[in-house]
């Protein structure tokens, strides 16, 4: 008997049709979130869920699937996942690590570099029928070439982050007290302090816990430069949007540049949305399309290797295995 399995939104038909081919599928069509109550239902009969990061797998919905075998997230983060609750019951949860770094890498020098050197703001002047003429001080930046950066969370993200910088003779920070033995040719490690008071642009990249939450908030941002960009590409809620808020209307910093936000998605009448000095994208820096598609396929391997009961290819919680195997 084939097994049962959850598809919470249709992903590239590169993975899906890996899992239509071999288990008893049935897929959310819709464009938003299966809804909550939908969601409790479906996974009833289940052995497998294919989730994404907008599915909150918490114990009421472990509860409701007695069968589930595996939790395969299209995502490097799982924060929506209660990967602890999931273990205490041998469940092993997947991620998506490493295809998506150095597209999400780019997305974040691309933010960097549209925030230091106002583009959209420059589009929206052209587009508004504003433009005139060229003008001696029209819409003047702050160079990244030359610049420090500073990178809270240096892991595969961070990394490839400070790869791109060298190529814009950056001096690289970084703030992480669980990375070890780093090449400092590439980075200074520093104290999360030092990071903020001497970085013209700082880029986050760690993931979201209960450690992270709001890590960056009012006193932190008022430790950055006057004339710093924040750079915020990995969960919303490691910012908090309030005190950033206040920083970008009061110019305790410069701009903000920012892929994830809190909440998201973030309403269009939202006060960040309108700020000229804040660029707001809908967590987009890893949909390029060849991404998106190993995404699909390392979220289908995972799926499938749980279902048959191998290890996963890419596990969270790998502590899971002395439980069950
Ligand atoms: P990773 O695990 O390789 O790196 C995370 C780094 O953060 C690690 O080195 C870790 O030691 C460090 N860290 C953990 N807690 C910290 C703390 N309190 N202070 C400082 N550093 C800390 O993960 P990754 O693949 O680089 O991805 C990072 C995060 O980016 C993911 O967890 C995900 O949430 C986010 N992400 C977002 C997008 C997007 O579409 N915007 C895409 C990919 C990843």
């Amino acid at each position: 008997m084939k097994p049962k399995v959850y598809v919470t939104r249709r992903v590239p038909d590169l993975g899906l049709d890996m899992v239509l081919k071999t288990c008893e599928a049935e897929v959310w069509e819709g464009e938003l979130p299966v809804p909550r109550d939908l969601l409790l239902e479906k996974v009833r009969d289940i052995n497998g869920l294919y989730c994404l990061l907008t599915d909150r797998v918490d114990e009421a919905l472990l509860d409701a699937a007695p069968n589930l075998r595996v939790v395969s997230n299209y995502a490097v983060g799982y924060n929506n996942i209660a990967v602890d609750v999931c273990t205490a019951r041998g469940i092993p949860v997947g991620n998506t690590p490493g295809v998506l770094t150095d597209t999400t890498a780019d997305f974040a020098f691309a933010l960097l570099m549209a925030a230091a050197r106002r583009i959209v703001e420059g589009a929206r002047y052209v587009a508004n029928g504003k433009w005139r003429t060229w003008g001696p001080k029209l819409l003047r930046g702050v160079d990244v070439y030359g610049g420090t950066l500073g990178i809270v969370g240096f892991g595969r993200i961070g990394q490839a982050v400070a790869r791109r910088a060298r190529g814009f003779d950056m001096r690289v920070l970084y703030y992480d007290p669980y990375a070890e033995g780093l090449d400092p040719d590439v980075a200074d490690a520093v104290d999360l302090e030092m990071l903020l008071s001497q970085s013209d642009f700082v880029s986050i990249h760690v993931p979201l816990s209960d450690e992270t939450h709001h890590l960056i908030g009012e006193a932190e941002l008022a430790q950055m430069k006057s004339t710093a960009v924040l750079v915020n590409t990995a969960r919303g809620p490691v910012v908090d949007p309030d005190a950033l808020l206040r920083a970008l209307q009061t110019q305790v910093i410069a701009a903000a540049a920012l892929d994830v936000t809190e909440p998201e998605p973030l309403p269009p009448d939202h006060p960040l949305v309108s700020l000229p000095n804040c660029i707001v994208c809908p967590h987009i820096a890893s949909a390029s399309i060849a991404t998106r598609n190993k995404m699909a396929v390392i979220a289908a391997e995972n799926l499938l290797a749980g279902l048959e009961g191998r290890h996963l290819p890419h596990c969270v919680n790998p502590e899971v295995y002395p439980l069950r195997w």
